[in-house]
Formats: structure tokens, sequence, C-alpha cells
């Protein structure tokens, strides 16, 4: 959105109240320090700097009771709130949370000097439900006039809870599914007809559900410490919305784009100019893609592309295709800046993908093993106690998670969850514990083997234990945030130049 302001001529500012807050309160491990202990695989002192990281934050009591209950991949977790419908959330944040002292000391200043005239909060994650509240609360408080936009993944997929209602109440305008158009309407009509015309004349809730690609524009990172983040810098960057298959019973992630879960790709050469762009003007020549699934034959096409452009590295998530178990297409990516492919495991291979309903049939210890001989480093992402799977299925996906450390360099194992919306068979959700505002609902076994939501979570802390004991580097954090990039770890892009768009169509033809 930030891209589609610039590009309307509008200064904007990006602001990252998470890094913020983290900076205000904090010294994060230095790069050096971290690369260092990762290359010399001393996880010991991995974990030293992990921990000190995240004591700093839970010495910050600030008076609240939340300090003790923080933790660095989730945040503080503002148990007083967890429970409660959204309404109610509204009424006893008057009381402040351990946030307030940060937004009225370091971010309420800010704004009311620059006095924006259109605040746009997103919600990207549902831990970031009940901060952009307050966020939200504090921008009426301070800045009246200014036009308030929400939008973002979260906000999407509450659209059909009572959530959703005190949401709209809290800004002007809430911009569900993707946001581009909707946010140049806004820009376009305050231009004209100033923020007061606007509130009373533009719809509540806006948002399209499909968006021609030569309206994507470039991301602007404007206003955003690049440098200041923990680990090595890399920018995310988006090229599909959504996923060319879609279907996964237990997936929504792709219903944030539209309710078909998929909105259109952009081209390898589209994409290859945006990131030159990007690169040159931030400095920055690493790219997460968080399409979530990149098909090969992009992948393919983007490395002979990047191949072209010199210093450019990107990590993507990826389907298990068959296609991924061609050596050359890996040889070429990797040839074109690919460093690490996140794959959706879910389950070992002992067990029948068919439950799964992924359609994916690539042979996974091919792929990866012939990852490795191209020099792409692999993800898995892995799933228990999904219905129609069990405890044993559980047990030997940690340890084919283990077994295969030397191909896998890192991995996410996490219990199934029933998400908002969607229908896994052998499950229904549980009205009856049903929080709003979450994104995942509380569900009931419907046939027999199935597990229950306590028994998931028990299974999911047992593996994760076992991955902890015997191949820490798969699950940590820090180490995950390093390890794409350059051979052991180490930055070989930093500090390397980025060439401008004109050498990539060049070297392409
Ligand atoms: S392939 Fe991945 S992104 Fe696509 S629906 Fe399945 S789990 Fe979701």
């Amino acid at each position: 959105l930030a891209g589609v302001g610039r590009e309307a001529g509008w200064r904007v500012e990006c602001c990252d109240l998470t890094a913020e807050f983290c900076r205000a309160y904090c010294s994060p491990p230095a790069a050096n320090r971290l690369c260092r202990a990762i290359s010399g695989n001393d996880y010991a002192q991995v974990d030293a700097l992990y921990f000190d990281w995240e004591d700093q934050f839970q010495s910050i009591s600030g008076g609240f009771e939340h300090a003790l209950d923080f933790r660095l991949l989730s945040g503080y977790l503002l148990r007083r709130f967890r429970d409660l419908p959204l309404a109610r959330v509204v009424n006893e944040l008057k009381d402040g949370t351990i946030h307030s002292p940060f937004l009225r000391q370091h971010v309420v200043p800010r704004l009311a000097a620059s006095r924006p005239e259109i605040v746009g909060v997103t919600i990207a994650s549902e831990h970031q439900v009940v901060p952009a509240i307050e966020v939200l609360q504090l921008v009426r408080e301070v800045l009246p006039e200014s036009y308030v936009l929400l939008g973002g993944n979260v906000v999407t997929r509450l659209r059909d809870s009572t959530a959703f209602a005190v949401l709209r109440s809290l800004a002007d305008g809430v911009v569900v599914f993707q946001g581009e158009l909707a946010f140049q309407t806004v820009l376009d009509y305050i231009s004209e007809m100033g923020v007061k015309r606007a509130r009373q004349e533009l719809p509540g809730v806006m948002g399209h559900e499909s968006i021609p690609v030569e309206s994507w524009p470039t991301p602007s990172f404007d206003g955003l410490d690049l440098r200041g983040y923990v680990g090595i810098s890399a920018l995310p960057y988006v090229s599909t919305r959504g996923c060319y298959w879609g279907r996964c019973s237990f997936c929504a992630i792709p219903m944030g784009w539209s309710q078909m879960g998929y909105a259109g790709s952009a081209p390898a050469e589209f994409v290859v100019k945006q990131l030159v762009r990007m690169g040159e003007e931030t400095g920055v020549p690493r790219f997460k893609f968080v399409d979530e699934a990149m098909p090969p034959a992009k992948a393919r096409r983007l490395g002979r592309l990047l191949s072209g452009v010199g210093s450019i590295e990107w990590e993507a998530y990826a389907r298990l295709e068959p296609a991924w178990e061609e050596p050359t297409l890996l040889h070429e990516a990797a040839a074109g800046g690919l460093r690490k492919l996140y794959f959706g495991l879910e389950q070992a291979p002992s067990t029948d993908r068919l439950v799964l309903n992924k359609n994916d049939r690539g042979n996974i210890t091919r792929i990866m093993r012939n990852c490795r001989e191209a020099g792409v480093k692999v993800h898995a992402f892995c799933m228990v106690g999904y219905p129609g799977t069990g405890r044993a299925d559980a047990l030997a996906t940690a340890s084919f998670l283990v077994d295969h450390a030397d191909v896998i360099d890192t991995a996410d194992l996490v219990g199934f969850r029933l998400e908002r919306g969607k229908a896994v068979p052998g499950t229904r959700p549980n009205p009856t514990r049903e929080v709003d505002w979450r994104v995942s609902v509380p569900f009931v076994p419907t046939e027999m083997g199935v597990l229950c939501c306590e028994e998931v979570q028990e299974l999911e802390g047992e593996c994760q234990e076992l991955l902890w004991e015997r191949a820490p580097r798969l699950l940590h954090p820090l180490y995950r945030v390093v390890s794409p990039w350059g051979p052991d770890g180490l930055p070989a892009a930093m500090g390397s130049t980025v060439h401008s768009s004109q050498d990539v169509y060049a070297t392409d033809r």
C-alpha cells in the first residue's frame, strides 16, 4: 500500500511498531555475534543470545502483569484478553497494556507532529489483534481529523464473525481481501474532497478479490530501518496472490486474497523488474517470496532472468511437485539466486497423503537430495494431529526430520488447528468455546480416532521436545534468520550491489 501511495505522489511513511518497541527497550543480538555462533555450530551461544534477548522483554514490567508471559515468537500473551469477545476487549483496554507507555511516549508524539491525513493499520497475525485495537483507539484520540483505514489478512478472515462489526467501529474504512484499488480510491477522494467528505461518502467496507497485475505497485519500505532487524536483512515480496492448488482442507491462508483462494500471478519479467528496483532503493538484495506456492516453472524462469542480474538472492515456498525432482531446474534457479525452498511436508512419507487432500506427489527425499546438490537449502513445514493421522504418524514425522537433518535446514512442527470457515472431515467447530477474534476455532472430534484439541496440543509439545533434544537447529528461531543467505549461514551477499533493470532485460535477450 505504501507503493500505491508513493506512485500516486503521496508522502508515505511505513512504521513497524513491533520492531520499534523492540528497539526502544531491548538490545537485539548483533548480526556478527549471531553469524559467528551459527557458523561455529555453537548452539549454546545461539541459545544464550536468544534467551538474553527474551529476558530483556520479560524484565520490562511497567506495572503490567503481562511481562512474564512474553515469548519472542508471539510477543506478550495479554492473557487478560485472550478469551474475551472483541467488544469486551475494547472496553477493558482502557486500563492499558504493557504496550501503552511505548505508544504514548514514542508513537503519539510522532503522529501528533506529522499529522498524517490517512493512517492505515494492518493486522497480519492473530497476535496483533489486541495491540492493533489499542493503536486504533489511540489514533482516534490523538488524530481525530485523520482518516483511519484498517485491513490485513486477519481482518479479512474475521469478516463473518461478530468481531468484524467491532473492527469496523474503530476505523473509517475497512478493507477485506486486496487493498490497492480501495487505497487508491481513498487517496483520490481525500485529495479532492477532504477527509470529512470521505468519511461520509466512501463505503465502510471496501476491497477487491481480483486486481490486475499491472496495478500491483513496487513495494515501498520508506520509513523502515531495514538494517535494524535481527539476522540478515531480507525483503518480503509477493508475486502470486493465493495458492494455485488451494484445496488443502486445513489451510485458510490463501482465502485472505479471495474467496477462491487464488487471485493471479505476476510474470517473472514483471517480478524481476520490481526486485531490481527494490534492491536499488533499499540496498538489500535478498528477497523472501511470501507467495503461498511458487510454481516450479516460474522458479526456473526467475532463475534464468536473475542469473544475469548478479547478486540477488531469494527464497520461496513451494508445493512438493515432482517437477522439483529435476536437478536442472534446481541448478538453474540456484544460479539465479535461489537459496532456500520451504515445502509443506506436513507428515513423514510413511503417512498416506490422500487424507491431507494436498495432491502433491513429489518424492521428498529425492527433492531434498537434489536441493542439497544444487546448493538450495530446505525447510519442512509439518503438522501433527491432523484428523486421520495419529500419534504414530506424528512421532514418525519428528523422527523423519531428525533422521534427515543433513538435508533439512530448518523445520516447523505444529499441531493441527481448525481454521475459521474451513470444514475438515472428522471435526466440527465447538461454538461454546469460540472467541470471535481468533482465526482458528476450538473443535470436537466427530469420528473415532480423531484427536481432540488438548490431545493435539500435547502431541505437538511432545514432538517439538523431541526435535529440541535431537536436532535443535531445525527449530531454532535465530538460526533461520541467517541460514538462507550464503554458505554456512554467513552473509555472502552483504554489501553487494544490484544491477539496474536495464541489465536484466539486456541479459535476458
Ligand atoms: S498447497 Fe499449501 S498454500 Fe496451498 S492450500 Fe495447500 S497448504 Fe495451503
